[in-house]
């Protein structure tokens, strides 16, 4: 007698996340086609990315971040840092570099295992991080391609002033436009650009709605963790498309549904209505070890009610929306807004008012071992917030890709101790 397999159980999926899928996939499938199609490709960072002008010139946009953070979520990240430590880059260079620069030496398949094309262009948009500078230096000596460098200055008072902007604006009509003219072959469309900056400005509000529904107690969103698949297509290829519009529509609906019905967000373990503690994350998350970090927090109830690092592809959150009427202009804004654009007492201001606007009992910094750009400061800004706020803070340290770094054992039991804090100091008040 033989026994009949028991199908298993569908699981269910909300709508946009299968949108998100799809959309991802086929942009994969666009790019791996791109040199019979030859369709031209760009190649960008996500902070300070230009999507809309891009996509205006009818080129895919590639960006290394997303590509380094996909492989360190399918295991693929620590051959690739191998790989490029022993073509001789150093122990302490930012993750995501070296595990693209691996990548590449190592086939150039990405994510999704389609080759990745050759860019037509390297458009390096300088949001803050010196990083972004020597990653496309070491990919132009790679692939021997045009390169054209959009110098955003730093909010080193905390504003960008308006001739920082005019700075920005010119260089995107003098150097960036010709630039792109050049690696498509198609003329300047300021109306395609507009229509791709309104398309940008709806999908923005949506996503805001969605990060600031965190406010409701539960909050049906986790900010930090489940905010990573929320912010994916506007960080990456999709601001300014049709079908990232679409997406945030159907993901504020299914989040408002979720705070409508008092329901919280489905984490790694399924839901995570009982919400015990509420807090804002300064730092990326780890990527290698990803669903294993949530877990960490969801298992001891806690739900992340904002973070900095879903603002690093934008601080919507702050108002700025990208304008159709003044598209250069609002470029130049949207760059020089950026987070790793923003000085130290900005970041401090943001993590106080997160904690006060979102009614957390705590803040957590995760620090990046090869993260210049958020490392640098964060025992400053510890300090700081804690002064600020009277709640303390906790502290916890891992990197993106290298899985050398992240050490589960450690990062649980400061994380436990740092909840067990928050406890007592609930004793302490209500005695
Ligand atoms: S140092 Fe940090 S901000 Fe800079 S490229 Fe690496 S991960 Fe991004």
């Amino acid at each position: 007698m033989t026994e009949t397999a028991q199908p298993k159980p569908e699981v269910q999926k909300d709508r946009s996340m299968v949108l998100q899928k799809e959309m991802i996939a086929r942009h994969f499938e666009r790019l791996a086609a791109a040199p019979e199609t030859k369709e031209p490709v760009v190649y960008t960072f996500v902070p300070g990315n230009l999507t809309e002008l891009v996509r205006s010139f009818g080129a895919l946009p590639v960006l290394p971040e997303i590509n380094a953070l996909q492989s360190g979520m399918r295991g693929k990240s620590r051959d690739y840092i191998a790989e490029a430590e022993r073509l001789g880059h150093s122990e302490d260079v930012c993750t995501y570099v070296k595990c693209d620069i691996g990548m590449l030496k190592s086939g150039n398949i990405g994510p999704t295992g389609k080759r990745l094309p050759k860019p037509d262009l390297l458009l390096l948009s300088y949001t803050g991080c010196y990083t972004f500078m020597k990653w496309f230096e070491l990919l132009r000596e790679e692939y021997d391609c045009p390169t054209v460098f959009l110098q955003v200055p730093y909010q080193g008072d905390g504003t960008l002033a308006p001739e920082h902007r005019q700075y920005i604006a010119d260089q995107l009509r003098n150097e960036v436009v010709p630039a792109l003219e050049q690696a498509t072959g198609k003329t300047f469309d300021e109306e395609r650009l507009r229509h791709y900056l309104g398309l940008s400005a709806a999908a923005e509000d949506d996503l805001v709605a969605v990060l600031q529904s965190a406010k409701k107690k539960p909050s049906p969103i986790d900010a930090y963790f489940g905010a990573v698949y929320y912010v994916g297509p506007i960080f990456s290829a999709f601001r300014g498309t049709e079908e990232g519009a679409e997406y945030y529509r159907t993901l504020r609906a299914e989040v408002e549904a979720r705070a409508a019905a008092g329901l919280g967000p489905i984490t790694p373990d399924g839901p995570l209505d009982e919400q015990k503690y509420r807090l804002v994350v300064e730092g990326p998350p780890n990527w290698t070890n990803f669903r294993e970090f949530w877990r960490m927090f969801s298992d001891e109830k806690a739900v992340a009610v904002a973070s900095t690092y879903s603002k690093v592809g934008g601080t919507y959150d702050f108002g700025f929306r990208h304008d159709p009427k003044d598209p250069l202009g609002t470029l130049a804004d949207y760059c020089g807004g950026c987070y790793t654009n923003l000085n130290l007492p900005s970041r401090v201001d943001m993590l106080v008012n997160y904690i006060r606007e979102y009614d957390a009992d705590g803040f957590v910094i995760n620090s990046i071992k090869s993260c210049n750009s958020f490392s640098a400061w964060q025992l400053m800004i510890l300090r700081e917030v804690e002064k600020r706020t009277g709640i303390p803070g906790g502290f916890i340290e891992s990197d993106l890709v290298d899985p050398r770094y992240f050490s589960p054992a450690n990062i649980k039991n400061r994380l436990e101790s740092y909840l067990q804090m928050i406890e007592a100091r609930r004793r302490e008040v209500s005695a």
